[in-house]
């Protein structure tokens, strides 16, 4: 059964790395405004420092909490221990905000040993994972562009990711599926069948070209190269039930004035999507 044309509204979310250089309640006042009824706080961003008071400031405004960003870094240069404690008190915090989800970035191939770094991934998130359940809170591996593979992540394709999630097979975890870091893959389609049933996720950027920075280069829905309805419509109409978020770091958008930011990704996102397939 399908939806209304437009039944992916009350599904629209910004993340908050969209805009980095605005006050956190300056952006769900924004949404308010805009008619965007979710948002995903980055950890480093909460009103006063404060969890609770995000909470509140999201409960006030009658918003939602999509997800939280981000745990994960199983590998880099922290210790272990220090991971450890570090996402189990991302976990702690998403469950406080109420975001069903935790998006991990699972850190880089540090010493030129892919195969080794997603091991230690593995072995992260098991370790992880009873603790996210005891919270209710699921996990999101999020494949980034292969370009990260140094830095952020040794996840980089959505293969990948799908092969990692359905090795540990465990109800809290899913898949984060962002059109920023998997657009470019000729294996896309098939990756997006075998991801739709563990896609808990999704977050939009499009390609610009040129691209103008790797970490801050991102466009906002139609400004670039991505098939964007291609990708976010395939996952709603195999069955994708979560948030969209639209995460664009570029610091261009960040320039803009928030309210008129989320209001322009909000038509953006209509043209985009209205229309689509949506399993209801
Ligand atoms: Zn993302």
């Amino acid at each position: 059964m399908t939806g209304p044309a437009d039944a992916w509204r009350p599904r629209l979310s910004i993340n908050q790395a969209t805009a980095e250089t605005s006050g956190t309640e300056e952006l769900l006042d924004a949404c308010v405004a805009a008619g965007v009824p979710a948002v995903a706080p980055w950890r480093h961003k909460y009103v006063g420092g404060d969890v609770r008071r995000t909470r509140r400031a999201l409960d006030g405004r009658g918003l939602r909490a999509s997800s939280l960003c981000r745990g994960g870094f199983f590998t880099g240069t922290r210790s272990p221990a220090e991971a450890r404690r570090d996402n189990r008190a991302a976990v702690e915090e998403a469950a406080e905000l109420g975001a069903p989800v935790l998006v991990l970035v699972c850190g880089p191939v540090h010493d030129g040993r892919p195969v080794a770094a997603v091991d230690l991934i593995q072995a992260g998130i098991e370790d992880l994972l009873p603790f996210a359940a005891d919270h209710d809170v699921v996990l999101a591996v999020e494949p980034f562009h292969p370009m990260f593979l140094a830095e952020r992540s040794a996840i980089v394709t959505l293969d990948q990711a799908v092969d990692l999630v359905e090795r540990i097979d465990h109800p809290h975890l899913g898949i984060a599926v962002d059109t920023y870091h998997v657009w470019w893959d000729p294996r896309l389609p098939q990756a997006l069948e075998r991801a739709a049933a563990r896609t808990v996720s999704v977050h939009v950027a499009d390609w610009l070209v040129p691209t103008p920075s790797v970490l801050t280069g991102r466009g906002l829905p139609g400004d670039g190269v991505a098939d964007l309805a291609g990708i976010v419509g395939g996952l709603l109409r195999d069955g994708y039930e979560g948030s969209i978020e639209v995460e664009v770091l570029n610091e261009d958008v960040w320039a803009t004035p928030v309210g008129a930011l989320v209001g322009d990704i909000r038509t953006r996102m209509a043209g985009l999507l209205d229309g689509l397939e949506v399993v209801a």
